[in-house]
């Protein structure tokens, strides 16, 4: 007994990054992305995610992606997930596919200052605060309503906004987190009435992407169950 047990321990610890992919492809219903979060793992980590066909990785912070991305092949949709500095901005516009953590004015107006510098268009998600932690960022929704009129008086235009992204509290109580969801669910359909652009729903990890699957969520940013632990 103990012996089996010791077994399915190793197996368990064992499972190889394509078949954690293979696993989580066949439990999502294909409506939604799957976004391989590749923080902190070695290129050779992530060219095995790339080798079992995963194409869209997240990087959190700009430095370590820079370091990586031209040892990977270059058919890699790269997000940038993680709070970026508006001194970094100059390193991602139009490099990266989508930017999921814009969550203030200095950070919208320094992108929209490069895109135009460049003349491209980069594709952003707002970063909704719906956590009860004041830890996480985001914007509240008086601020959405600001975010939107600035963008109706074309003061982005360089600038798509996609969707929402959010992060739920941090905690194993599931009804809070499942709440949390539903709430920036709610926002992104009631937004998305006023801005048609609005596609993405970013929101669920490894420890609650399920919960956020059934909250309508469309795009899960996945690092954990996949590469293992940090
Ligand atoms: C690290 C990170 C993730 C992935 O977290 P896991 O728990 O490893 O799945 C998702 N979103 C953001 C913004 C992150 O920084």
């Amino acid at each position: 007994m103990q012996r089996e047990m010791i077994f399915f321990a190793v197996r368990f610890f064992t499972m190889s990054i394509s078949a954690n992919i293979q696993q989580l492809r066949g439990v999502l219903p294909t409506k939604v992305t799957l976004v391989a979060v590749s923080k902190t793992h070695p290129i050779e980590r992530i060219q095995e995610a790339y080798d079992a066909g995963q194409r869209v990785f997240g990087e959190n912070k700009v430095q370590e992606w820079l370091d990586k991305k031209d040892q990977l092949p270059s058919d890699i949709q790269w997000h940038l997930i993680g709070h970026l500095q508006s001194n970094k901005v100059k390193y991602v516009v139009g490099q990266v596919a989508l930017i999921h953590s814009v969550d203030r004015w200095s950070v919208l107006e320094a992108l929209q200052l490069q895109a135009a510098k460049l003349d491209v268009h980069q594709a952003i998600l707002l970063q909704v605060f719906i956590a009860q932690e004041e830890t996480k960022f985001g914007w509240d929704e008086g601020e959405l309503e600001r975010v939107f009129s600035r963008f109706e008086n074309h003061e982005f235009s360089h600038l798509n906004i996609c969707g929402f992204m959010g992060m739920a509290t941090n905690t194993d109580d599931t009804a809070i987190v499942r709440a949390e969801f539903r709430r920036l669910n709610k926002l992104f359909h009631k937004w998305r009435e006023r801005w048609p652009g609005l596609d993405i729903l970013s929101m669920g990890m490894s420890s609650d992407w399920q919960l956020a699957v059934d909250e309508g969520s469309n795009m899960i940013r996945v690092g954990s169950s996949i590469f293992g632990s940090r």
